[in-house]
C-alpha cells in the first residue's frame, strides 16, 4: 500500500515535470523557432526580389550602353554632316569669288601669298614648269590654296600641236606638282581658256577634242568669267577697276577671275581688289571638289 503511493506520487510528478516541460518547449517554439522560421521566409522572399531587382539593374545598364553606343553613332554621322554641309556652304554661297592665278610662279608669288594670307583668303594658283616651282609649289600647299595645272611650256605652238603633245606636257607638271607636293591635281585650265583662237593655226578642231579627252581622263577645267586684263597690259589701277567693275555688276554665284601672278601690276593691286570685294559682300573660296565648271565656247 505505502509502495503504491510512493508510486502514485512519483508518477505524478513524473507526468507533472513531463507537462511542465512539454509547455515551456512548446512555449520555446513558439517564441524562438517559429519567429526565426518566419524570418528566414521573409529573408528569402527578400533575396528573391534582390535577384529580380539586380536582373533588371543589368538590363537597364545593358540598354543604357546601347543607347550611349548609338548616341556615340549619331554623333559621327552628324559631324560628317556638318563637314560636308561647310563645304557646301563656301561653295554654293551667293557671290564667292574664286582667285585664279596663271602662268607662275614668278618673283610675285611669294607676295601674292602674303597679301591672300593678310586677308586669310584661299585662292587657287594654275603653274607652268618655271624655275621656283619647287619651293613655292610647296608654299602653295602649305598655306592651304589649290595647286591646279596649266601646262608644263605653255608654248602655244607646241602644246596645241596636236593631243599626244597637249597631254605628255600636261603630264610633265602634273608629275613635277605630284613630286614636289605628293598632290595628284586633276584641275586644268588651258592656255589661252578653251575658247582660244589661236590653235587654229597648229590643229583644227583640236579644242574640241581636248575639252571631251579632259573630262574622260577625269580632269575639271576651269575658263573665267572676269578678266583683270593683266596679261593684256592693264596697269595696277586699270586691272582694280576691271576687276572690281566686274564685280559690282555681276549676278553670278560663280565668280571666276582671271589673273597671272607673273604680272607686278597683279602683285601691286590684289590687296585693293580684296579689301573692296569684301566691302561689296563677297567671300573667297579656292577650287575645290564641289566647284562647278565655268567654260567658254569653244571656238576651234
Ligand atoms: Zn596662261
Amino acid at each position: 500500500m505505502k509502495n503504491k503511493i510512493v508510486f502514485l506520487i512519483l508518477s505524478l510528478i513524473f507526468i507533472v515535470t513531463i507537462s511542465i516541460t512539454a509547455i515551456f518547449v512548446k512555449k520555446i517554439y513558439q517564441e524562438k523557432i517559429i519567429p526565426v522560421n518566419e524570418k528566414i521566409a521573409i529573408y528569402e522572399k527578400l533575396e528573391k526580389k534582390e535577384n529580380k531587382i539586380d536582373k533588371k539593374i543589368q538590363n537597364e545598364i545593358r540598354e543604357s550602353k546601347n543607347i550611349q553606343k548609338q548616341t556615340k553613332e549619331n554623333q559621327n554621322t552628324k559631324q560628317e554632316l556638318e563637314k560636308k554641309l561647310n563645304k557646301y556652304q563656301v561653295t554654293y554661297n551667293k557671290k564667292v569669288i574664286y582667285l585664279t592665278f596663271d602662268d607662275g610662279p614668278s618673283e610675285y608669288t611669294m607676295d601674292i601669298l602674303n597679301t591672300l594670307d593678310k586677308y586669310n583668303i584661299k585662292a587657287t594658283f594654275f603653274v607652268t614648269c618655271s624655275d621656283n616651282l619647287e619651293n613655292i609649289s610647296k608654299e602653295i600647299i602649305k598655306r592651304g590654296h589649290t595647286i591646279a595645272l596649266h601646262t608644263c611650256t605653255h608654248k602655244y605652238s607646241y602644246v596645241y600641236s596636236s593631243d599626244e603633245a597637249y597631254f605628255e606636257d600636261l603630264n610633265n607638271i602634273s608629275n613635277l606638282v605630284y613630286k614636289y607636293t605628293g598632290i595628284k591635281s586633276k584641275y586644268v585650265r588651258l592656255p589661252g581658256g578653251s575658247s582660244n583662237t589661236v590653235s587654229r593655226a597648229y590643229n583644227l578642231g583640236i579644242m574640241s577634242r581636248l575639252s571631251s579627252s579632259l573630262h574622260e581622263k577625269g580632269y575639271k577645267y576651269y575658263d573665267w568669267n572676269i578678266d583683270s586684263n593683266d596679261a593684256g597690259g592693264a596697269n595696277s589701277e586699270q586691272e582694280y577697276s576691271n576687276v572690281i567693275g566686274a564685280l559690282q555688276n555681276s549676278d553670278r554665284d560663280i565668280n571666276m577671275v582671271l589673273m597671272h601672278d607673273t604680272k607686278v601690276s597683279t602683285k601691286d593691286s590684289l590687296d585693293g581688289i580684296i579689301k573692296d570685294a569684301l566691302n561689296l559682300g563677297y567671300t573667297f573660296s579656292n577650287i575645290n571638289e564641289y566647284t562647278k565648271e565655268v567654260h567658254h565656247g569653244i571656238n576651234n
